[in-house]
């Protein structure tokens, strides 16, 4: 439930509501919505039957929250959320990109892709060290020691690092060296980590689970700001349908309905979306247009030779030219006001 206050809510009045939400062991959020306060009320919902809320001085109306997460919602949290990366900002048109390869292999590796990753404009650095992998005869990471490397990437370049965590027990060690932890489709509901990422206060990025409904996400999403952890990125990574011939089939529908229905970023990954370095350029430039928040893409000096995920990853000119478009589409779609507001219904 959200409490909707009047524009001309008194902090005496706002005060007053909190202390009545609170007296029946629930929790209130305060909220800035477009012209007005918001007090979000977290718990069991009927314990707010006998407090008379609309009663109360200040207060313009309740309205009941349909779904299911609650935290996630664009009902409960009007305005887009802008999760700050230590500096880096994404979200409410603050457009980021995100490269690097699949997997970190060796330090020289990823020092060297990190350097003509940052050159081409990204300001974060990608690369597995932890891999989720098929097969379990397949490069599984470099664990600690290439979290090592990504951090020494990070002082050589600035870029912040965005690297995936697999398991409960890794999320200390993931954290120390990550600015933002990556939960991977096949984790999107193990709910014991979810929670874990929940009680860490890095920015969590989550991608959508291989068969992952939009409800499923963000009810996943949920799990983590429910432990306090407000700074959650969505990712759309593309899902498994009939199609074979992709390796997912990227639904950029879903940036908009995330939009819809959550204040939360979300961001585009067409390496993983499609399987295919050819269609990276065109469903980064999609996915701008669509109103993403950011792209994440793989690349790599020497595709062909790469650990993990060759085929679609892109060569370092390639990834140039997929820069290059990136931002003057982005900053065209700013310019000639083309995105959707989705904080107005
Ligand atoms: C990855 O980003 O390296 C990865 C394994 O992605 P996903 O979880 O989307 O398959
Ligand atoms: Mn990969």
């Amino acid at each position: 439930m959200v409490i909707i206050m009047n524009p001309d809510a008194t902090v005496e009045n706002i005060e007053g509501v909190v202390k009545a939400i609170e007296g029946v062991g629930l929790i209130a959020k305060i909220m800035e919505g477009s012209q007005q306060k918001i007090v979000g009320v977290i718990g069991d919902k009927t314990r707010v039957g006998s407090l008379a809320i609309e009663a109360m001085g200040g207060v313009e109306k309740t309205v009941a929250i349909s779904k299911s997460y609650k935290l996630a919602s664009r009902e409960f949290h009007p305005a887009n959320t802008v999760v700050d990366v230590d500096g880096v900002k994404i979200g409410n048109g603050n457009f980021v990109a995100m490269a690097g390869p699949c997997a970190v292999e060796s330090r020289e590796q990823i020092i060297e892709i990190a350097k003509y990753v940052k050159a081409g404009g990204a300001q974060f650095l990608r690369g597995g060290a932890y891999k989720p992998r098929t097969s379990p005869y397949s490069f599984q990471g470099l664990e600690e020691e290439g979290l090592k490397y990504l951090a020494e990437a990070r002082e050589v370049t600035g870029l912040k690092v965005v690297t995936e965590v697999t398991e409960v027990e890794a999320v200390d060690t993931v954290a120390h060296y990550a600015d933002i932890l990556q939960i991977g489709a096949r984790n999107a509901q193990n709910f014991r980590l979810l929670k874990e990422v929940g009680r860490t206060n890095k920015p969590v990025m989550l991608k959508r689970g291989l068969c992952g409904t939009i409800d499923e996400w963000l009810n996943a999403a949920e799990y983590i700001m429910n432990e306090g952890n407000p700074n959650v990125i969505l990712c759309e990574r593309g899902i498994r349908s009939y199609e074979t011939y992709t390796r997912n089939t990227l639904d950029m529908s879903a940036v908009c309905a995330i939009k819809h229905l959550s204040h939360l970023p979300v961001i585009v990954d067409p390496s993983h979306g499609t399987g295919k370095w050819r269609m990276i350029k065109p469903m980064c430039f999609a996915a701008v247009a669509a109103g993403a928040d950011g792209i994440i893409i793989e690349t790599h000096y020497n595709p062909a030779k790469a650990l993990s995920d060759g085929p679609q990853s892109l060569t370092p000119e390639h990834y140039a030219e997929v820069m290059n478009g990136l931002y003057k589409i982005s900053d065209f779609m700013k310019v000639e006001n083309l995105l959707t507001d989705y904080t107005k219904d």
